[in-house]
C-alpha cells in the first residue's frame, strides 16, 4: 500500500522532471528505521534511451562552450551546494544512515569536486611535438569523449556523483546518471542544485529504477562513449562485458580489501587514530575501509588495549540523533554478511576482544540493522574475514613478525585499492609504500580521500583514477594533428 502523504519524486530528462513512462515507482527506505521516505520512478530501457538522446543532442553545444563558461556553471553549483549543505546532509543521513556530522563532511567533500574541476576545466592543455621534418607541424589536442554513463553506489551518495560529474562536465561531456537504488533522493537534490545553477537542458540527465535494465541499455547504446562506475567488482565485471560490444572508454572504481599494518616502530596512538578513521567512518562501509589489521607481535597487546578503550565510547544508533557516531548498515544483506564474518571467525578460534553484538530494530523487517564496533584477535588466514571485503565495523587483528612476511600477506589478494601502515622509520615508510600493490597508500594516515588526489586501484579494484588532474583525463580523448606546411 502506498502512503499518499509521502512525496513522489521525479527523474530528470532534458531539463524536465518526469515520472516513469509506465507510472511505476519504487520505495526509498530509511536504513535506521525501515520507514518509507518517498517514492522514485521505476525507470528502465525507454527512459534511459530518451536520456541518452537528450545527452547526445546537448553535447554539440556544451562541448563548444569556452572552458571558462563551463567553469562558471560548476562554480555556481558549488556555491549553491555549500549554501544548502545542511539540507543535503539530512537527506543523506535519512536515506543512507551515516551520522549527520559525517554527512555534512561528505557534502563538503562532494562540493570540493565541483570547485576543483571548475578550476581544472580551464587547464585542459594540448601539446606541440617537434617534427622530424622542417615542413611538418605536429599538434596534440584534447577533446571530450562524448556522452558519459555514470553509475554510482549508495555509500557516498553525493560524493560519488560529483567525483564523476564534475570532471565529465568540465571536460565538455554530457551525462546520464543512474544513482544507487538505495539512495536516489540525494541524487535528485543534487540535480535540483545543478538545475538552479543553470546547467543547460540535456547536459545532465538522471534515471532511477531497474539497475539491470538501465545498466544494459546504457552499455549497449553506441552513443554512450564512456562508462564511469563505482560499485562492486562483480557488477563492474558485468558492465565491462556489456560494454565490450561498443568498446567504451572505462573508469571503474571497484571493491577493496585494504590491509592496515602496525609495525613495531609505530606510534601506537597514531595507529589507533588511523584505525578508527579508516575503519569506522560510514560504519565500515567504504571501499577504502581497512579490512585486515596486521599488528606486530611486540605491540599487539598495547594496540588491542588502547583500541578497546576507544571503542567503549562509541555510540551506535540513528544518525539523526546527537552524539551517534556509528549509524546502521545499509540493509539486511549487509547485516547478514557482517554477522557471518564474525561468526565464521569465532567458530574458527578467534577471540572476541570487544563488541560483537548486533540488533535489528527496523519496521517490517526493513532497516534498523545495527552492529557494534567489534574487535577480534587470534585471526588466521583461514577465516573469511581475511579473504573478503566485510563492509562493516569489524577489526580483525592478525599478528606478524617480519616486514617481508607482512608485505606478502598484505599483497596476497586480487584487490588493490588502498593500504595503510604505521611506522616512525623514514626508510621503512618509503620502502613499504613502494612494495605494496595498491593504488592509494596511507602512511601514518587513515583519512586519504581528497578532491585533488588520484583515487583508484590496482588489480581487480578497478581501472583509471578519479580526482585531481588525473580525474579529468578519463573524460578526454587525445587527438593528434599532423600538418604539412
Ligand atoms: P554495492 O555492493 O556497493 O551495492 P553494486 O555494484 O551492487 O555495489 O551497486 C553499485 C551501483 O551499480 C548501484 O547504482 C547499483 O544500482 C548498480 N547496479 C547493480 N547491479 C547492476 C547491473 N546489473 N547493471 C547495472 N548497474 C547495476
Amino acid at each position: 500500500m502506498k502512503d499518499n502523504k509521502l512525496k513522489r519524486y521525479n527523474i530528470y530528462i532534458e531539463g524536465e522532471w518526469i515520472n516513469a513512462y509506465n507510472g511505476e515507482t519504487i520505495e526509498v527506505h530509511n536504513p535506521a528505521t525501515g520507514e518509507v521516505l518517498g517514492y522514485v520512478p521505476n525507470g528502465g530501457e525507454a527512459e534511459t534511451k530518451e536520456a541518452i538522446t537528450a545527452a547526445e543532442k546537448a553535447l554539440k553545444e556544451w562541448r563548444e562552450l569556452p572552458a571558462n563558461v563551463r567553469s562558471g556553471y560548476l562554480k555556481k553549483a558549488f556555491h549553491i551546494m555549500m549554501e544548502q549543505q545542511n539540507e543535503l546532509a539530512e537527506i543523506i543521513t535519512l536515506e543512507q544512515g551515516k551520522p549527520l556530522n559525517e554527512a555534512v563532511g561528505e557534502v563538503q567533500y562532494a562540493a570540493g569536486f565541483l570547485e576543483w574541476y571548475a578550476e581544472e576545466c580551464k587547464r585542459v592543455y594540448g601539446e606541440t611535438i617537434p617534427a622530424w621534418s622542417p615542413n611538418k607541424r605536429m599538434i596534440v589536442i584534447k577533446q571530450p569523449v562524448g556522452v558519459v554513463a555514470a553509475i554510482t553506489p549508495w555509500n557516498f551518495p553525493a560524493a560519488m556523483i560529483t567525483r564523476k560529474m564534475a570532471p565529465a562536465l568540465a571536460a565538455g561531456c554530457t551525462v546520464v546518471l543512474k544513482p544507487a537504488t538505495q539512495t536516489p533522493l540525494t541524487a535528485i537534490k543534487l540535480f535540483e542544485i545543478f538545475e538552479t545553477a543553470g546547467i543547460p537542458k540535456g547536459v545532465i540527465n538522471l534515471v532511477t529504477g531497474s539497475a539491470k535494465a538501465i545498466g544494459k541499455t546504457l552499455m549497449e547504446d553506441e552513443r554512450v562513449r564512456k562508462l564511469t562506475f563505482t560499485g562492486s567488482t562483480e557488477v563492474g565485471k558485468k558492465l565491462m562485458e556489456q560494454s565490450a560490444k561498443t568498446v567504451k572508454n572505462l573508469s571503474l572504481e571497484l571493491g577493496g580489501h585494504a590491509p592496515l599494518i602496525v609495525f613495531d616502530d609505530a606510534d601506537i596512538d597514531k595507529a589507533i587514530e588511523g584505525t578508527i578513521a579508516s575503519k569506522l567512518r560510514n560504519c565500515g562501509q567504504t571501499c577504502i575501509a581497512s579490512n585486515r589489521f596486521y599488528v606486530h607481535e611486540k605491540v599487539k597487546e598495547q594496540f588491542i588495549k588502547k583500541l578497546k578503550d576507544k571503542l567503549k565510547n562509541y555510540k551506535v544508533g540513528n544518525g539523526m540523533e546527537t552524539g551517534v557516531e556509528i549509524g546502521p548498515l545499509i540493509d539486511g544483506n549487509s547485516f547478514e554478511k557482517v554477522k557471518e564474518h564474525i561468526k565464521d571467525a569465532l567458530d574458527k578460534g578467534a577471540t572476541l576482544e570487544f563488541g560483537g553484538k548486533a540488533h535489528h530494530s527496523g519496521i517490517n523487517h526493513k532497516g534498523g540493522y545495527f552492529i557494534q564496533p567489534t574487535l577480534l584477535s587470534n585471526i588466521t588466514n583461514q577465516m573469511l574475514i581475511t579473504k573478503e571485503e566485510t563492509f562493516g565495523p569489524i577489526i580483525p587483528v592478525i599478528t606478524f613478525e617480519t616486514e617481508e612476511e607482512v608485505i606478502k600477506m598484505a599483497n596476497d589478494t586480487n584487490y588493490g585499492l588502498a593500504a595503510y601502515f604505521f611506522t616512525e622509520s623514514l626508510s621503512r615508510a618509503v620502502k613499504v609504500a613502494e612494495k605494496l600493490e595498491f593504488g592509494i597508500i596511507g602512511i601514518n594516515d587513515g583519512k586519504v580521500s581528497s578532491p585533488q588526489a588520484p583515487f583508484g586501484g590496482y588489480k581487480e579494484s578497478g581501472i583509471g583514477r578519479e580526482g585531481g588532474h588525473y580525474g579529468i583525463e578519463g573524460f578526454l580523448e587525445t587527438k593528434y594533428i599532423s600538418m604539412k606546411i
